[in-house]
Parts: C-alpha cells; sequence; structure tokens
C-alpha cells in the first residue's frame, strides 16, 4: 500500500501534525494533495510518501484507527526544495506557527497549500507529430518552421501563417497542447558598467572577499556607495555560475534598484514583490525554480524562492520593519537570509546607513563582520537645520510649513534644482499635544506616549496598560488650554504646498496615489526625470532614492514618531530622519536637509542633525539598557483576538497565569480595536529566548485557554501591532 503522510491547511494550533492516508498513486514530499479531513475536502501538503507490505486491514489494525485514501495528487512535482522543507520546519520551531503556516508563506499564491486549488495561466504550443503527412508549398512552409523551432506558440505560428496555422493541426502534421505560461526573460540593454570604486568601496570589497565570515553588517552612511559594491560582488558572483538574491525593503524602493540592476545585468533578471499579481509572482516563481533566473530583487517573500546555488545575498536597508512579517508565522527575512546563506555557504550582506540597533550590537560583538563607510561618494555630507515647530507656531506660523522651509524651497525653485517633502505620519492619530507647549501626554511609568483611544475617551499605555482620563492641565506646563492631534495628510500637505508655491509642479506619493499597478514606478521615473519640482509623501519615499538634483528634503512632524508608544519609536524616528536626509544632496551640488521637530533637544533628533549614528547608538542603548528592552532582553508578544473583549481578555489572563520560567509576563494590555476586533497582549520579557519559547510550548500543550485566536509574534518588532 502507498501512505501518504500530509500536514493539512489551516488546522488549529493543536493540530499541527502529519496526517496519514492511503493512496492509489505516490506523491513527492512538498507536492500538494486533496483529502478528506472531517467532513470536507482540504489541501494537504505531503511531508513522506512510502509504501508498506499491509493491506488496509492490517495497518488500520496497527494504526488503530480507521484511514482514509487520498482524493487527488494534485502537483507531480514537488513545490519545494529539501532546502527549503528544512528551513520551514525550522522556522517553525523558531517562531511557534505550524508547519503548514511556513509552508504556505513560502510558496507564491497559485500555489500555496491553501485555499481551493487555482487556475494557472495555460498557453497554447505546437510542435511535429511523428506522422507523415502530405502538405501545400506554403503549408510546408510553416511545417519547417515549427521543426526549426522544436516547439513554438500557437498564436505566433497563426500570425505568420493565418491561412495554414490551423490546417496543420487538421492534418496531424502538428499536435498542439497546452503548457504553463511563463515569464518573459526580459532582455535589458546594459547601459551601465562597473564603477571604478573609490578607496572606501574598494577596501570593503578587499575584506568581503578575503574573508570567511558569513554575515556582513555593511554600514556605509547615505550614499557612500553600498549599491556599488552589492553589483560588483553579485558580477563576480554570477560570472561562477551562481545566484544573487538582492532583497529590497518595500515597493517603493524597488523600482530603483530594479532599474539599477537590470541596467547592469542584461538577462535572467527575476523580480518579486508584492505588487505582481499571482500569476505574475508564480511566473517568477518557476523562472527562479527552474534555474533561468540568476539574479533576484525581490521584497520580503524573495527570500524563500526556491534557488538551487546562492551565490550572495544582500539585504539593503536591513533595519527596515517591512522585513518583518506581521503574521503568522512572524519571520524576520534577516534571519531566513541568514539561514540560506548558510546553507548555500554563500555570504550574505546586510546593508544600512543606520542598522538595527540588534544588528550593530552584534556587528560591535563579531557576530556579524562589521565594515563600515563614514563618507560620501561626493565627501559631502547634508547640512541639516533643525526647526522647533513650538516656537514657530506660537510666532503664528503655519503648523504645516514654517517659514524657514518656505525660504528654502523658494530657493531650490528658483535654481530648479528638486524638493522632497516628507510628511512623517508615524502614529500621528493616536497621540495628543498640549496646545500650548506642544508636549504630549508621557506615561507616569514608562517614559513613552499614551495614545488616546477616541471610542473611550482614555488615554492608554500599550507598554504597561496604565489607563488614565484626559487632565484639566497640561502635565509639563499646567496651560489649560487643552490637547490637540497635529496629525494631518499628505493631501493637506499637497494643498499647502501649492498654495505657497503655486507654480511649482508637485507630485505627491502615498498609499493613495500608488495603489495602480505601477504607479510608484512611474512617479520615480517622472520626477527622476526632472519633470515636476517637488515630490511629496508619506514614508515610502524617505528610503532608498536617488536623485542627484535634489538639494533640499523637508521633514514634516519629524519626530511625530518619537512620541510613539512603542521602545522602538526613538529608533524608527532617528532612522526616518537619517534616511530622509540622506536622499538630498547626493550628486555634484550639497544638499540641506530642514527637520521640523516638536523636541529638538531629544537625542535622536539632535543625532540626526549631527547625521551621527554612533552617537544616537550610545544613547539609544543606554535607554534599552535602563528600560530592559532588546537588544538586552528578548520579547515574545502573545496577543489574543476576538469579536468579544471579556472573552480575550480571560483567555490572555489565563495563558498569563499558565507561563511559568525566568522572565517577566506583562499585561495583558488591550491595544487599538482593529475592524472590529479587540486585541489583548501579554508580553514576556526576558534573557533566554528558548526558555520563553518552551515555556509558550508547555502552555499550549497544556491546554487551559482557547487558544484559537492566538497570534504569537517571537522578537516583535511593532508593539501596537
Ligand atoms: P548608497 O547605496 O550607499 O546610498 P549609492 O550606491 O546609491 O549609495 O551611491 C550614491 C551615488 O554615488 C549614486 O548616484 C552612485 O551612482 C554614485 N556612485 C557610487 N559609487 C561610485 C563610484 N565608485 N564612482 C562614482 N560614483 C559612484
Ligand atoms: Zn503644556
Ligand atoms: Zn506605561
Amino acid at each position: 500500500m502507498i501512505i501518504i503522510e500530509c500536514w493539512i491547511e489551516n488546522p488549529v494550533r493543536s493540530l499541527d501534525r502529519t496526517f496519514t492516508y492511503l493512496s492509489h498513486e505516490e506523491a513527492q514530499p512538498g507536492a500538494r494533495v486533496s483529502v478528506p479531513f472531517g467532513n470536507r475536502e482540504r489541501i494537504g501538503f505531503v511531508e513522506k510518501c512510502y509504501t508498506v507490505e499491509m493491506n488496509q486491514e492490517q495497518l488500520e489494525k496497527k494504526e488503530g484507527y480507521s484511514l482514509k485514501y487520498v482524493t487527488k495528487v494534485i502537483d507531480h512535482e514537488s513545490l519545494i526544495t529539501d532546502e527549503l522543507h528544512d528551513l520551514a520546519l525550522w522556522m517553525r520551531t523558531q517562531t511557534l506557527s505550524t508547519a503548514i503556516s511556513c509552508f504556505t508563506c513560502m510558496l507564491p499564491g497559485k500555489v500555496k497549500p491553501a485555499g481551493k486549488v487555482k487556475h494557472i495561466v495555460q498557453e497554447r504550443y505546437v510542435r511535429l507529430s511523428d506522422e507523415e503527412v502530405s502538405l501545400t508549398p506554403k503549408q510546408l512552409e510553416a511545417y519547417m518552421l515549427v521543426k526549426q523551432k522544436g516547439k513554438m506558440k500557437y498564436a505566433e505560428l497563426r500570425q505568420l501563417y493565418p491561412n495554414q496555422a490551423s490546417v496543420l493541426i487538421q492534418k496531424n502534421a502538428v499536435i498542439s497542447y497546452e503548457e504553463e505560461r511563463k515569464a518573459e526573460d526580459r532582455q535589458y540593454a546594459p547601459d551601465s558598467s562597473p564603477l571604478p570604486l573609490t578607496d572606501l568601496q574598494q577596501k570593503a570589497i578587499d575584506e568581503i572577499r578575503s574573508s570567511n565570515d558569513e554575515v556582513y553588517l555593511l554600514r556605509g552612511v547615505t550614499g557612500s556607495g553600498k549599491t556599488e559594491i552589492y553589483l560588483q560582488l553579485a558580477a563576480e558572483q554570477l560570472s561562477k555560475g551562481k545566484q544573487v538574491l538582492i532583497l529590497v525593503p518595500e515597493i517603493g524602493l524597488t523600482p530603483q534598484m530594479i532599474q539599477r540592476v537590470s541596467s547592469r545585468f542584461h538577462k535572467g533578471l527575476a523580480i518579486y514583490h508584492s505588487g505582481l499579481n499571482d500569476q505574475e509572482k508564480y511566473e517568477q516563481y518557476k523562472m527562479v525554480k527552474e534555474g533561468q533566473a540568476s539574479i533576484v530583487v525581490g521584497t520580503r517573500s524573495a527570500v524563500f524562492l526556491p534557488f538551487q546555488n546562492l551565490g550572495l545575498i544582500v539585504m539593503d536597508e536591513e533595519h527596515d520593519a517591512s522585513y518583518k512579517q506581521d503574521s503568522q508565522p512572524c519571520y524576520h527575512t534577516r534571519d531566513i537570509a541568514i539561514y540560506r546563506g548558510r546553507y548555500h555557504h554563500c555570504k550574505v550582506i546586510l546593508g544600512s546607513a543606520t542598522p538595527s540597533l540588534e544588528s550593530y550590537a552584534r556587528g560591535l560583538k563579531n557576530v556579524y563582520h562589521l565594515i563600515e563607510m563614514k563618507e560620501r561618494i561626493n565627501r559631502s555630507m547634508p547640512s541639516v537645520t533643525i526647526v522647533p515647530m513650538r516656537d514657530s507656531i506660537s510666532r503664528g506660523e503655519s503648523f504645516i510649513l514654517s517659514d524657514v522651509l518656505k525660504q528654502k524651497i523658494q530657493e531650490r525653485l528658483s535654481r530648479h534644482e528638486q524638493v522632497i517633502l516628507l510628511l512623517n505620519r508615524r502614529g500621528y492619530h493616536s497621540l495628543l499635544r498640549c496646545r500650548s507647549c506642544g508636549e504630549v501626554i508621557a506615561c507616569p511609568h514608562c517614559d513613552l506616549a499614551m495614545s488616546w483611544h477616541k471610542d473611550i475617551h482614555k488615554l492608554k499605555c500599550h507598554t504597561c496598560g496604565t489607563e488614565m482620563m484626559l487632565p484639566k492641565v497640561c502635565p509639563s506646563c499646567g496651560s489649560d488650554k487643552g490637547f490637540a492631534s497635529f496629525g494631518f495628510g499628505t493631501e493637506r500637505l499637497e494643498q499647502e504646498v501649492h498654495e505657497s508655491f503655486p507654480d511649482a509642479c508637485i507630485l505627491r506619493m502615498d498609499a493613495d496615489t500608488t495603489s495602480r499597478k505601477n504607479s510608484h514606478a512611474e512617479i520615480l521615473d517622472s520626477f527622476g526625470k526632472g519633470k515636476a519640482d517637488i515630490l511629496l509623501g508619506t514614508q515610502m519615499i524617505a528610503k532608498g532614492l536617488d536623485y542627484p538634483n535634489v538639494t533640499l528634503v523637508g521633514v514634516i512632524n519629524g519626530d511625530e514618531g518619537l512620541a510613539r508608544t512603542d521602545y522602538r519609536s526613538c529608533e524608527m524616528t532617528f532612522d526616518l530622519l537619517m534616511q530622509a536626509g540622506g536622499r538630498s544632496g547626493r550628486g555634484s551640488e550639497s544638499g540641506e536637509a530642514v527637520y521640523q521637530v516638536f523636541d529638538p533637544n531629544h537625542y535622536a533628533v539632535e543625532s540626526a542633525a549631527h547625521q551621527d549614528y554612533e552617537e544616537f547608538f550610545r544613547h539609544e542603548m543606554q535607554f534599552r539598557h535602563a528600560g530592559q528592552y532588546p537588544p538586552y532582553t528578548y520579547l515574545i508578544a502573545l496577543t489574543f483576538t476576538g469579536t468579544d473583549r471579556r472573552k480575550a481578555e480571560n483567555a490572555a489572563l489565563t495563558v498569563k497565569n499558565a507561563l511559568y520560567g525566568n522572565f517577566k509576563t506583562i499585561g495583558p494590555v488591550s491595544l487599538l480595536k482593529i475592524k472590529d476586533m479587540c486585541r489583548e497582549r501579554i508580553l514576556l520579557k526576558g534573557r533566554n529566548l528558548d526558555e520563553m519559547r518552551n515555556a509558550v510550548l508547555e502552555m499550549e500543550a497544556a491546554e487551559k485557554a482557547d487558544l484559537k485566536g492566538l497570534r504569537i509574534d517571537v522578537n516583535p518588532m511593532d508593539m501596537n501591532g
């Protein structure tokens, strides 16, 4: 008998194991099957397939339960490699997720072992048959073309021979058949050649080449030429016949990286990001699977593509939060990249101007090989002006564009240089500032801002759970003028910019203007070609963009994120300011940045003004140490979701009481309701992550509470998520 052991789609956590079926047909491990489960058909993902010398009766007797047959084998080849199989099971233990969720997140939508089997676009092809048939001269000509090509698309043949194509099929001279549509290997015209490296770049490359270390942290200030290093290291691996993966944070950044990569390497380029539809993603996945792709530029999920022989993995802007998946399995792309690098014996390069605190700390401890480039290619860092908004607002200036910023924009416009304006909207909706002094209301226990819960008219600390009513007077200045949120959107900013500079041509980039496919690339492209004077938008324009004609970057609400409600607020604010400043003055003209802030003396703002990462790192590590936050400790967030707040809270409390070990459990804390789902979170905080993971597993095994709505996030990055 053929036996198949498979994982079942969407199991509850307690059924995270394989199930045994009989089968009439063999199936590859890593293929999908359809199986009866409960009273439904479900998709299974094959773990093992083998034959035994027993009949059904003997087998059932041995197992102690009745066995069912697999209804259908869906895939006739494995969807994953052995490496990815092992990676999925490793990820399962690392992220405390179900195995099937790990397999599911690795595969493109069309072949995920979840939901219904989806249609994959097919194309019609023709090839010669074995039969000898008599043909007219014109038909023979068409026939010879097919013969010469071996196989060709039917549509192509019909276009060339409209009257003969179908006759050839009727006469059985050629056979028509269907095949999955394939991505065209776009041929790019390479129009850039490797640049002669600067001394700093050369030194960095030499150091990477001559070392046997696995993971490198390349900290290079914005504009220091990191990308050129990636490209030259990539070229080296490609010439050895190896594959290269370049990871980029989110789609905002992709167009420019794609352009830079494709201008250097003219074929075998696959591109993988969330802007593609399911079919397109599937086609790119196949390109990699079948070995036609030699270099891939992609966002988070590209880290799971089925490479056969990776020679290099680059993770650009390694600090970016979009590398962390926020649904189960909550993996971090960096961990996956390092795992794959080890498997393929290839180097992993983490690049950033502002590495995550965790990574830089590892770099200093030589866990990662740290390489630093502290100078720009053009040797001039942007000069930064801080505009304290409390002062300018009290002088009666606009709270959107200060006079200083307006004046500097005007200068750029008259010199025909370009301006980027970035509106920081992080956390803007949930925090209140004193109308008089501009101070935010902070938690008395945490030194973090409290968020305003409009629905219940209370302030809450998302870290410790403290709740309070809105104070009558400002805790900082004693004023009784009340509190307001200074939040506004990009449309409002655009309007203000337009009113101040009616002749300027403005491009806006935010979630609204980029919802259409390729609109991202189009906006960036036209800005790059100088078709607009001012590009304004949200965080998505802070990163990676390289436009030499931009000489001024203004950040509006620059430190809004500081007051955010989690321990990473300062880091995110600092990153944003640094990255934004990094867009300015990358060409021959030197650049300027203007940060409009409420708290000019905060160390995150001051260090950004000095463009000094190390200064920030020292301060921030002290803050992390004092509060015992990562990287001094590890966190695991357990979030209980449900429509009923009480139930979620009870589950959280029960679980809290069922967790034992040498760590703290904080909470439950109620998070903001999202789409009518109440969320209660408990946080484990300790120094031994394995012990914490085990405690969670033991709690699960004890089955004390209903864990259906439980989301587990090991090393969470977004504390409001
Ligand atoms: P980063 O990725 O560190 O922000 P980039 O790789 O984007 O820096 O480089 C900044 C700018 O300098 C780009 O316009 C790039 O084309 C240019 N550049 C990089 N390396 C060199 C070099 N060796 N010679 C001349 N220009 C360079
Ligand atoms: Zn005040
Ligand atoms: Zn607190």
